[in-house]
């Protein structure tokens, strides 16, 4: 489906950045697979994917660093010569409550979250505007849509993905340029890992599938979103959540 078409995938060492790449290369996408800090992890999902056949390299970037973005994207460009799909992944938490949230906690979710997504977008929509092509897919989180108590920081990083999905998405679709956001609920990665039994009891008692979804499930939203299938699809939200929010 993605033959011949390079694909940037931001935070996608491990988690749902993980299985989005495995599932873009496994429909022959090149796939660029941006990591911050693990990069055993990058390097062996790129060794996975040579293996069963396909094309794909890590590359290490801070999505918060303006200037490290530049040189990726840069060196990407340089080397591939174009950037059809961007799926901008890569996100932090740092909970709290909000009267006791630090403000360097409230800074650091925003400036991978919201501010990496802006660095990653603004420098890949020019490459994409020369091309007249192009697929952009935000992780937002349902939290975006609801709010979250515990998560003010990462509720206002996601809401503010949503709304620089829908911006970008009107800007730029008269050049063929799409820009969809994915909200998941709460999936088993990582970063759920560490909830308290509490705090996953309570979560699945407020999802109406009754369960944590998987980072399969998340991929195959993304995938679609950024395939031509969904080329008549610009500005949405794709709630892969359970039946969470509705
Ligand atoms: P995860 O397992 O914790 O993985 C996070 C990924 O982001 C890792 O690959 C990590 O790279 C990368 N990353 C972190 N900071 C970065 C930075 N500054 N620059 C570049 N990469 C960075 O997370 P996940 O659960 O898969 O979540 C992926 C996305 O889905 C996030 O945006 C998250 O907010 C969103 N989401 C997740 C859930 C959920 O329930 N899991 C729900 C809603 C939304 P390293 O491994 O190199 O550190």
């Amino acid at each position: 489906m993605f033959e011949g078409k390079v694909a940037v995938v931001t935070g996608a060492s491990r988690g749902i950045g993980k299985a989005v790449a495995q599932r873009l290369a496994a429909q022959k996408a090149t796939v660029i697979i941006n990591y911050q800090r693990n990069a055993e992890l990058a390097q062996a999902l790129v060794c996975e994917i040579e293996e069963q056949g396909g094309k794909a390299e890590a590359y290490k970037c801070d999505v918060s660093d303006e200037q490290q973005c530049q040189d990726f994207l840069a060196a990407v460009v340089k080397k591939y010569g174009r950037i059809d799909i961007l799926v901008n992944n890569a996100g932090v938490t740092r909970d709290g409550l909000l009267m006791r949230m630090p403000e360097e906690d409230f800074d650091k979710v925003i400036n991978i979250n919201l501010k990496g997504t802006f660095h990653t977008m603004r420098l890949v929509s020019r490459q994409m505007l020369k091309q007249r092509y192009g697929r952009i897919v935000n992780m937002a989180s349902v939290v975006g849509v609801c709010g979250n108590a515990g998560q003010a920081n990462y509720a206002a990083s996601k809401a503010g993905v949503i709304g620089l999905t829908k911006s970008a998405a009107k800007e730029l679709a008269s050049r063929g340029i799409t820009v969809n956001a994915v909200a998941p609920g709460f999936i088993e990665t990582d970063m759920t890992d560490v909830l308290s039994e509490k705090v996953k009891e309570t979560a699945v008692s407020q999802i109406p599938l009754g369960v944590f979804g998987k980072t399969q499930q998340v991929a195959a939203a993304a995938i679609f979103l950024a395939s031509d299938d969904a080329a008549y699809i610009t500005g949405q939200v794709l709630h892969v959540d359970g039946g969470m929010v509705m």
